[in-house]
Order: structure tokens, then sequence, then C-alpha cells
């Protein structure tokens, strides 16, 4: 400021100087009126220039700040003004730089959001779209870009959401079918609206199909538990009821004590088969540290089939490969585990053939054998029957707990609807899967395919074999 009172006073000094210097170059006689005159003048004419010159910087420094940018080259401004395109240079780069922090900030937000496995619809006050991630348009079926600045309200048009959000009571959610719902994939949303802001609304959308279809299967299940508990206790019920009011003969009692029995056992096995299924979803997959010898577990697996076909009195032909053509292959995994999938195998073959059928187990090694390094491809152990066949549409639905084709059959030999679903379980566990081939008529073949990891040769069989 001094300096520019010092630039001030040395205008007006020159100004001063010019006027004495015109004031020496009158008449002697001009007098002192000539001589105030010309310095006035002077000084009048020095102050005006100072004044000019202020303003033509003021200029200079007020189109640069219209510019807008301080990256536009600043006037090069000495003095006051110098200070002021400093200060005001500094000013900017800091809101600058602010800005670009803040919008770093918004990006990384919005970024956040459209990471988010659920849908976000931000809407303005007239309930217009401002800005939804790309869950969200696959939820509703819009588009960020086409539908923005839309109302929601013209574009879902549901009749839960068009009720919901004209309602405006948002305390609590609604389900509603997605945009990509159809008849046989069904697509169900959590959908929430909040009110934030100044009259703005944020919508959430979560696809909760998968929690809505297991709460389902979770009531189909406790039902179906339920029904098949309760039916083998009304019969022994009924029993007990009849054996404690009515004198019977020792033969009846005999008889009626038998279908008890059959009752008691009928419940066990549902009960014993729900136990191992929960055991099974309930511990971590079997590793590769144990396993299983091929031939104890085909050769255990035959005794027990032999057995099950003698006590149905159907005299099945039982045939199982000779344990020296199984190449010395072990299955590893769990033991137990293993042996449950394939007595459940070869005991449906033998529940469901009739009596002088045949059921035939194979174990065969698919591609990709490599017996250098011990090694070989996919195993498959196949049991085939002579049995009725199952009919194509319910082949996808067999490992389906409590699910039969013919539940009187089923229920005649013991069956509990759980074997099929304990097997396909024990196979996930292993890596592996069920093959079922059936035909009506024609017999069925249900195969357990194991992947290569899980089956091995002992070296010397490999050895033999190279
Ligand atoms: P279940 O205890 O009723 O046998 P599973 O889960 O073992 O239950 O089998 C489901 C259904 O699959 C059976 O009820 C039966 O209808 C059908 N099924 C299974 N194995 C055979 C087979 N070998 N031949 C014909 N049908 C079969």
């Amino acid at each position: 400021m001094i300096a520019r009172l010092l630039m001030f006073f040395a205008w007006q000094a020159a100004g001063l100087a010019v006027g004495a210097w015109l004031a020496t170059q009158g008449p002697l006689d001009a007098g002192l009126w000539h001589t105030a005159f010309c310095l006035t003048a002077a000084m009048a004419v020095s102050a005006w220039l100072a004044f000019f010159w202020d303003l033509h910087r003021a200029r200079r420094l007020l189109v640069w700040l219209r510019n807008g940018s301080v990256a536009a080259e600043a006037p090069v401004l000495r003095g006051v003004w110098g200070e002021v395109v400093d200060r005001s240079r500094r000013r900017a780069r800091e809101s600058e730089r602010a800005l670009r922090q803040s919008q770093a900030r918004l990006d990384d937000i919005l970024s956040a959001l459209q990471a988010s496995p659920n849908g976000v619809v931000l809407l303005d006050a007239g309930g217009h779209i401002e800005w939804c991630n790309q869950m969200a348009t696959e939820h509703f079926g819009i588009e960020a870009q086409r539908d923005l600045m839309q109302s929601i309200g013209n574009l879902v048009r549901d009749p839960a959401f068009v009720a919901y959000w004209s309602g405006g009571d948002f305390s609590s959610g609604i389900t509603m079918p997605g945009s990509r719902s159809t008849g046989a994939r069904p697509v169900r949303l959590a959908v929430n609206l909040h009110r934030y802001g100044e009259g703005r609304t944020l919508i959430l959308s979560r696809d909760v199909t998968a929690v809505e279809q297991a709460e389902a299967m979770r009531r189909d299940f406790v039902a179906n538990v339920s029904h098949e508990i309760r039916t083998p206790l009304t019969v022994l019920t009924g029993f007990v009821e009849t054996l404690q009011t009515l004198p019977l003969e020792t033969a009846e009692r005999a008889h009626y004590l038998g279908l008890m029995a059959q009752q008691a056992s009928r419940m066990q096995g549902v009960v014993s088969d729900l136990l191992t299924l929960s055991r099974l979803e309930g511990s971590p997959p079997p590793g590769r540290t144990e396993s299983m010898p091929l031939a104890l577990l085909l050769s255990q697996c035959e005794q027990e089939g032999q057995a099950l076909s003698t006590v149905l009195g159907r005299r099945h032909t039982l045939v199982f490969p000779a344990a020296d053509g199984l190449g010395g292959a072990s299955l590893l995994g769990a033991p137990q585990e293993l042996r449950s999938a394939l007595s459940n195998l070869v005991g449906n073959a033998i529940r469901y053939t009739p009596a002088g059928g045949t059921i035939s187990v194979a174990w065969t090694v698919l591609d990709g054998s490599d017996s250098a390094r011990g090694t070989l491809g996919e195993g498959e152990i196949s049991v085939r029957d002579t049995g009725p066949g199952v009919a194509s549409e319910h082949i996808p639905r067999l490992t389906e707990r409590f699910y039969r084709v013919d539940r009187s059959r089923s229920r005649e030999t013991g069956g509990t609807g759980l074997g099929l679903a304990i097997v396909k379980h024990v196979m996930q566990r292993h890596g592996g899967r069920l093959r079922i081939v059936s035909q009506v008529g024609a017999g069925s073949t249900f195969s357990l395919v194991f992947p290569a990891m899980r089956v091995r040769v002992e070296a010397a069989a490999a050895a033999q074999n190279r």
C-alpha cells in the first residue's frame, strides 16, 4: 500500500516538475497565477494519468478473473494489483483443489454404490431419477442414461410398487417381481424407499429370490418331515391303543407287534437319513488323506445287496466286477460317505427291480488316464437295473428330499425318500456328480462319477499297467 502511495506521490512530483518547467517557459511577468495554474494543471494531468494507468491494470486483472481459469496466463502486475493477482490465484487454486477432491470423493462414493450387490436409485424431490447403479437397471428394467430425469412412477409399473410409491409411507418395504422375472425363472425383489436431504428419495432393491426359495424349501421340508414321522406314529399309536384295550390272542398280538416294529423302523430310517443329511451339510468337504479301496467298497455293497434281495424275497441276479479287474483303484474321500452313496444306489436298484431282475455294477475309468503318474481319468461306478425305469420328467427331481415317483412302492420297500438326496450331497462333497439315465420299461442306470483327483491306483498296479 505504501509503495502504491509512493508511486502516486512520484507521479505528482513528476507533474510538479513538469508544471514548474512549464511556468518557466512563459513570459517573466506572467505572475503568480500563471505559475499556480501550470503547477495545478500538470499535477491534475499526472493524477489522471496515474488513474488511467491504474484502470488499465485493473482491467487486465478483471479480464483474467473473468476467464474463470487459474490455468490461463495471469497478468504480470506489480504493487497492490500484483498482490491481488497472487492472492486471487492462490484462492482459485485452493478452491479448484477442493473441488477436485470432492469430485474424487463423489466418484468414489458412486463407484462404491455401483459395486453394491443391491440396486440403488437416487430420486430428486419430484421423483425423477438422478442416478442409478447397474444392479438397479437390471432389477427395475430402467436405463441409467436413457431414463435420466424420468419419473420413477412412470417407469416402474408393478402394482405393489405403484401403491407403495404413491402411498408415501416408506416405514417398511415391499417385495415385488423383478423386471426379468418369468414364470419359469421368477425373480423376487425386496424394495425399500427412504427419504433423505430436501425431499429426495433413495430406492434400495435386493434380490431375495434365493432367500424366498430357501424359505419355501424350509417350510416344505418341515411339512414333509412332520408328515413322514406323523404317519407311522399315528399307526403305531393306533396299535398301542388296540393292544391296551382289546384282549388279543397271542398270534394276533405277535402280528400287531410285528406291524408296530415295521412302523418304528420306518421312523428310525427317516430320522437316521435326516441325521446323515444334516451331518453332510454341516461338515467340511472330505480331504484326500483318507481312501477307500474300490474292491472293498464293491464287496461290502454286494453283500448288503444280496441280504436286501433275500429279505425282500426277490431273487435278483447281482453282477459285480471281479476284484482283480479293478486295477487296484482306490477312491480318495470319506469311506463312510462313499459306502453310503453306493449302497443307496444298489439298495434302490434292488428295491425297485421286480423279482428275477438283474442288477449290474461296473467300474469304468473315463478318458484322461495317466498311468505314468499313477493317476487315472474320471472314475465311474454305475449301477444298472432291469427295473421299471423312470419317466424323463421325474429324473431332474429325483434328488429332491422326499420326492418319490411312486410313493407307495417306496414305502413298501422301506424307502425314506432321502436316499438320492444323500447320494447327491456325497458326490458334491467329493467334487463328483450323480448321473441318471433311465427310460420307462427299459431299466435305469445310476452312476457315481468321481473327478480324476479322487481316483488313485496302487503304485504296483500302475507299474503293471505300463
Ligand atoms: P426312496 O427312499 O423313496 O427310494 P430315493 O431318494 O432313494 O428315495 O429315490 C427317490 C425316488 O427315485 C424313489 O422314490 C423312486 O421313485 C425313484 N428311484 C430311485 N431309484 C430307482 C430305480 N433304481 N428304479 C426306479 N426308480 C427309482
